[in-house]
């Protein structure tokens, strides 16, 4: 065979072999799905829909659209397709956005962005990005002034991606309240715009709750915290050696020109049943599509903040 032929028929091969593998890695997702998890009985989708909030803060300001992505290359929370689920009727329900869904990374480009307003990162973990465009054409959406939105494990995530980490603000280091307890949580920023979900109260929730590797987690020079943990309840210190200390659960923050809306609800499926855990999520989705104004300054920088804790354990 000629030299030229044999160089053609090599790269044909390796062409061929880059798609397979692609195929290979995006349908291995979808298969887990189909087998993991079942379609949501009318009594689930019920209980989801009649806790959503009845309709938006704010008029959208124009049409909007939000990519929600649900791929997991490590832990696969079962609580993804009652998320999935949630955000497809809220937006629906409030006419706040429409949603597309997808689990495969060939969604990232420039082109198929463009459409986009927002990406949510439902319980996402470990994402790759095996083409490095497709980690760039996420890191250029985020930044050219679009929202990023990241649900619980969104925040076990981005180990491999250090531009996509701090975008989120944090990665998960273990979870000392595991998703068997309920847990309190204080208001940081009580009369926050964010926070009129939970009426200005502290609260308390079941659901599992992350702390962040210190060396990776932006801090208050960077995030606008609105909802952590209630170290002043023994409930929530005790699960610590070193407590009490700060462990943020919601926040919001900006990054480049574009905003960033990150909560640590969602590992239980039941969260996705609880009214002012939607309407706190809807309004943070809000902001980060740009529809409603928060003020995201640095908690460091704000002085009048007061928490608001969480009444004794019922
Ligand atoms: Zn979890």
């Amino acid at each position: 065979m000629h030299k030229k032929s044999i160089y053609r028929l090599f790269i044909l091969l390796l062409l061929f072999a880059n798609v397979a593998f692609a195929q290979e890695t995006n349908d291995k997702w979808l298969e887990t799905k189909a087998k993991r998890f079942k379609p949501l009985t009318e009594e689930q989708q019920k209980k989801i829909t009649d806790a959503l909030p009845a309709r938006a803060v704010w008029i959208p300001k124009a049409a909007r659209k939000i990519l929600v992505f649900d791929r997991c290359e490590g832990f696969v929370h079962d609580s993804i397709p009652f998320g999935n689920f949630a955000m497809e009727q809220l937006g629906k329900k409030t006419e706040a956005f429409t949603s597309n869904l997808a689990g495969t990374y060939d969604v990232f480009t420039n082109e198929n962005l463009k459409q986009y307003d927002a990406i949510l990162l439902n319980n996402t973990t470990h994402m790759q990005f095996p083409e490095p465009s497709q980690l760039n054409a996420f890191l250029d959406f985020v930044a050219s002034g679009k929202g990023l939105i990241g649900f619980h494990a969104a925040s076990d995530n981005f180990g491999r991606h250090p531009k996509c980490l701090d975008m989120v603000g944090g990665i998960f280091n273990g979870h000392p309240w595991g998703a068997g307890g309920t847990w309190a949580f204080k208001l940081d920023d009580p009369g926050h715009i964010l926070n009129k979900a939970f009426d200005g109260k502290g609260f308390w929730h079941q659901d599992e709750i992350y702390q962040y590797n210190p060396e990776s987690y932006a801090g208050l020079d960077v995030l606008r915290v609105l909802v952590s943990l209630d170290m002043s309840k023994k409930e929530v210190s005790e699960r610590i050696n070193d407590g009490p200390r700060e462990v943020p659960v919601s926040w919001i923050r900006k990054a480049g020109d574009g905003r960033v809306f990150y909560t640590n609800f969602g590992h239980r499926s039941e969260t996705f049943h609880n009214a002012a855990i939607l309407k706190h999520m809807l309004d943070g989705i809000q902001y980060a599509l740009g529809d409603l104004e928060a003020d995201a300054t640095p908690t460091s920088k704000i002085t009048d903040a007061h928490a608001a804790l969480a009444p004794e354990k019922p």
